[in-house]
């Protein structure tokens, strides 16, 4: 058959904690045309640790390209339309490889582990005066190429985000050899190619912490605006334009993006969730409440409401605006009436309330309240929490009609990098993204006293381990 030409393409890697995907969007309306995905495994060795094994997910990715070519040929759609491809990861989760043989040293340490703890205690101590060295200065690939972009190097408290360099007193205070960091690029330029596989030679030129990706996705570029994706975790990011804003209610800064060599960095506030979607996977793998996530929607749509149960998800503590490693999750409020459905809506709206914290956080750095939410992730096709959100914040919450805005924005950085020029981040170039808006439906007495029932719970958490 004749196969259907659509103008460039540009394909994008989107790592995240739970599942590895591969996407390829059409680059003059982002329009999604084919995808797969491959969820990923998570080891728990102890309490508190998280690890992943870093072959499975390199395998992951190379299953998702090959699958989504497949695919891709069945609707008769060439691949060599495919122009670039983009990668999104999951920040801060660590792998150290060996030089020589490209082998992984040890599983990946993901994000949420807490076996640090007792490091970053000892370390903080030897912080002079106080932690304000370290904030002040860091704001909170393997087979031939091994670089990085700056997004991804701002998470590592290595990396100085004024000077964009690997920072030698950081090092040094961290005890670790510079020599073994990768290079630190811009989010948008070309640093190599693809070595084998149905996409051999294309181009690898866009690289975004997920964060980032999305805010990139969802077209932040001006000074105020954020967005929040629901995930494993939730983060919300307001991109400050060229400026390093420091929080004073328990915010991080960090870095934007940097489309291109020479193009400027932008940085952005950010307030993070460590468990929302992860929430959801624990009713479904540890209380088998639930065969899969989506069916969490149906057991609240049954009640409508928690019944006065509240579910604080401080599996591994509590972050912004708490920062409370000592609290541990808690389901509260129980009475003989509760039930699963009842605790299914109380994990939903637990998301929504963590969300209302950052966001108030955040309107309190910057001044000038959020109109409105933009939002995105997994968890978002999820309407019943969709509505709760606005409900809870209180301002309308509006979600594209395409959520996988995290690989859209590696995507887009890919393709308008220098050499590939095949998208121009205009908003004409995403006419196949609708939006969907979600008005605050309660009366605002009934969300305010919610809300502070909910901070009640919130202080029952806290200091349950010391
Ligand atoms: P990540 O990028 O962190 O891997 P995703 O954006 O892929 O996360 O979202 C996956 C998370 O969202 C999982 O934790 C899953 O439990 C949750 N999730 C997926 N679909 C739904 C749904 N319909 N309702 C609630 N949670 C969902």
């Amino acid at each position: 058959a004749k196969k259907a030409v659509l103008g460039p393409l540009v394909g994008a890697v989107d790592q995240g904690t739970s599942s590895t995907r591969f996407l390829v969007f059409n680059s003059k309306t982002a329009e999604l045309l084919s995808h797969h995905q491959v969820e990923i495994k998570q080891e728990f060795p102890r309490e508190g640790w998280v690890e992943q094994d870093p072959k499975e997910i390199l395998q992951s990715v190379y299953e998702c390209i090959e699958k989504t070519c497949e695919k891709l040929g069945q609707l008769n759609i060439d691949i060599s339309n495919i122009k670039a491809i983009g990668v999104s990861n999951q920040r801060e989760t660590t792998v150290v490889w060996d030089k020589l043989t490209g082998e992984p040293l040890y599983n990946a340490v993901v994000w949420l582990d807490l076996r640090t703890q007792s490091t970053v205690e000892n370390l903080s101590k030897r912080i002079p005066g106080n932690n304000n060295f370290v904030k002040s200065l860091t704001g909170g690939a393997n087979g031939g190429v091994h670089c990085t972009d700056v997004t991804n190097a701002s998470r590592t408290m290595l990396f100085n985000i004024h000077s964009l360099e690997w920072d030698k007193e950081l090092c040094e205070f961290f005890e670790i050899p510079m020599k073994i960091l990768p290079n630190v690029r811009s989010s948008s330029e070309i640093y190599g190619l693809m070595k084998a596989g149905a996409l051999e030679g294309v181009p690898i030129s866009g690289c975004l912490g997920d964060q980032s990706a999305a805010l990139v996705g969802q077209m932040c570029f001006q000074d105020g605006q954020a967005k929040n994706t629901y995930g494993t975790g939730c983060f919300l990011l307001c991109n400050t334009g060229r400026k390093c804003v420091f929080s004073e209610h328990g915010l991080l800064t960090t870095v934007a993006y940097k489309l291109g060599r020479d193009k400027p960095v932008y940085y952005a506030l950010e307030g993070s969730v460590a468990i929302a979607g992860a929430v959801i996977r624990w009713l479904r793998d540890n209380l088998g409440i639930i065969q899969t996530s989506e069916e969490i929607e149906k057991l609240a749509k049954e009640v409508g409401t928690s019944y006065g149960c509240y579910f604080v998800p401080a599996f591994s503590g509590l972050y912004a605006p708490y920062w409370e490693p000592s609290a541990r999750g808690i389901i509260c409020g129980l009475t003989q009436f509760t039930n699963k459905c009842h605790i299914a809506f109380a994990a939903l709206e637990a998301v929504c309330f963590q969300t209302r914290e950052i966001l108030d956080a955040m309107n309190r750095d910057c001044g000038i309240p959020l109109s409105h939410l933009q939002v995105d992730g997994g968890m978002t096709n999820n309407k019943i929490l969709m509505q709760l959100q606005a409900d809870i914040l209180y301002i309308p919450v509006v979600k594209p009609s395409m959520p996988e805005t995290t690989a859209l924005g590696a995507a887009m950085a890919a393709g308008a990098a220098e050499g590939v020029g095949v998208w121009s981040l205009e908003p004409e170039d995403l006419s196949a993204v609708t939006m969907e808006r979600f008005e605050p439906q309660i009366n605002a007495e009934e969300s305010e006293i919610r809300y502070s029932t909910w901070k009640k719970a919130v202080m029952k958490s806290v200091g349950w381990v010391t």
